[in-house]
């Protein structure tokens, strides 16, 4: 009511005094306008001084003096400009406690925008990365760290996995690289040094090679004499079965030695496989024989591939991912069951190789656990079928440096299906010449 009563004053006024002038003098309606014409000069006087005022960028200049609805006017806007100031200062000092909060963290943080310029990183990130906050601001993070594999990580749509890189400055120290995509794609990247957990982990790789290498000699010089003895008539009538155990026994931890062996070789491999072609009807059909001889000579083996059907790779390594899950199968499913390996190349591109078998199958809760060191699944059954323990862990080693993943599918009485899948850049064809001389 204050409010009207302020706007209404001043007309009201004019009016009343131009409508007494006018009758008094005999020209109410030239008073009138008159008035009502100097009314309006004075409100545009006012809006004009109004816009001037709320045109100047100092919060803090001065408030005209003025009464009535103006005066109101101006100190509502002063109110207005007074909250804004401080809702600015409170959001100021927010971003100050976060900053800080951030520089503190030992982990590198480093946000990206959608076209994966840097936007903002905190010091840990600065530190690591080898960059500068305000000079690399607004790059593209692949024109500040170039490493291919880098480059391909931030290509990537999903970043399951985070990946590990070698730091720019001395000392030289190992990265760990994760990126979570949010908003509206935006990244975070999150950056740990872990050069001393790699450290740990080399010297626990260093401690098993070293030691699976000097158990080496004294398997062999106890084989070479129980295999002596074994020769010895007199001997064999009185030990024969000790002699035949120690032997068995002594086979089986060369078999762990050796595997171990290779388990470390793979482990410490620093760059992925070569690239050599793989002609795989071959590889397959000597990892047949192999098993029927090795564990089973009435187990069906089909195997289904195509005589130009090939994987770039290391020879060796796939041999011997291969003939551990041949072998698997066929010790696994018996006499009595089929095992069937099978070739094919998806429309992607990507190509899976597939090992199914009629054997006794395996509950869910282990299949995650089945690719671990000496995980079994029924340990006093399957410790006595001859196995080391360790040949799928060699068998996930050996696809992660062909870029390839094992997908196990099996469930208790239905047998199971262990799947390697190849990405396109591991699936060629053999020329026919080298599948001939392959073949000769
Ligand atoms: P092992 O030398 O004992 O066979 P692996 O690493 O090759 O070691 O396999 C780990 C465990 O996975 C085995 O002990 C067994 O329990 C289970 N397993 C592997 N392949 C099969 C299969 N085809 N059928 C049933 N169980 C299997």
């Amino acid at each position: 009511m204050k409010g009207l009563a302020s706007v209404l004053l001043l007309p009201t006024l004019v009016v009343a005094t131009s409508l007494l002038l006018g009758y008094g003098s005999g020209y109410p309606l030239q008073f009138l306008s008159a008035g009502l014409a100097v009314l309006l000069a004075w409100q545009l006087l006012q809006l004009w001084r109004l816009l001037r005022w709320l045109g100047n960028s100092d919060s803090a200049a001065a408030t005209p003096n003025h009464r009535g609805a103006w005066s109101q006017v101006y100190a509502a806007i002063g109110q207005l400009r007074e909250n804004r100031a401080g809702n600015d200062g409170d959001l100021r000092s927010a971003l100050r406690a976060f900053r800080q909060s951030a520089d503190a963290l030992p982990d590198g943080v480093a946000v990206l925008n959608e076209h994966r310029q840097l936007v903002w990183l905190n010091r840990a990130a600065a530190d690591l990365l080898g960059l500068d906050s305000a000079r690399d601001r607004g790059q593209r993070i692949t024109n500040l760290i170039r490493k291919p594999k880098f480059v391909k990580f931030i290509g990537q749509h999903e970043h399951p996995e985070p990946l590990v890189i070698r730091g720019r400055g001395k000392p030289r120290r190992q990265l760990s690289l994760q990126l979570v995509t949010y908003g509206d794609n935006q990244q975070i990247l999150m950056v740990r040094d872990v050069t001393r957990e790699r450290q740990v982990e080399k010297m626990r790789r260093d401690f098993v090679a070293n030691v699976s290498h000097e158990l080496r000699t004294p398997m062999t010089v106890i084989t070479g004499y129980v295999d002596e003895m074994l020769t010895d008539r007199a001997l064999i009538g009185e030990w024969g079965p000790q002699l035949d155990t120690i032997m068995a026994q002594a086979a089986r931890m060369k078999a762990i030695v050796t595997d171990l062996l290779r388990l470390s070789r793979l482990e410490s491999a620093l760059e992925d496989a070569g690239y050599e072609a793989v002609a795989l009807a071959k590889v397959l059909s000597s990892i047949r024989l192999e098993a029927i001889a090795r564990y089973s000579e009435g187990t069906a083996i089909s195997i289904e591939v195509s005589p130009d059907a090939a994987l770039l790779g290391d020879y060796q390594e796939l041999y011997s991912a291969l003939s551990n899950l041949v072998d698997n199968a066929v010790k696994y499913t018996g006499e009595t069951g089929a095992v069937r390996v099978r070739f094919e190349q998806q429309a992607d591109g990507s190509a899976k190789l597939s090992v199914t078998d009629s054997g006794p199958g395996i509950s869910a809760k282990h299949l995650p656990r089945l690719t671990e060191r000496f995980y079994r699944v029924d340990k006093g059954r399957d410790r006595e079928r001859g196995g080391t323990g360790l040949g799928l862990a060699i068998v996930k080693h050996v696809l992660q440096r062909h870029n390839a993943e094992l997908v196990i599918t099996s469930s208790p009485g239905e047998g199971s299906c262990f799947a390697c899948v190849f990405p396109p850049e591991r699936v060629t064809l053999l020329a026919a010449e080298t599948r001939n001389a392959g073949a000769a």
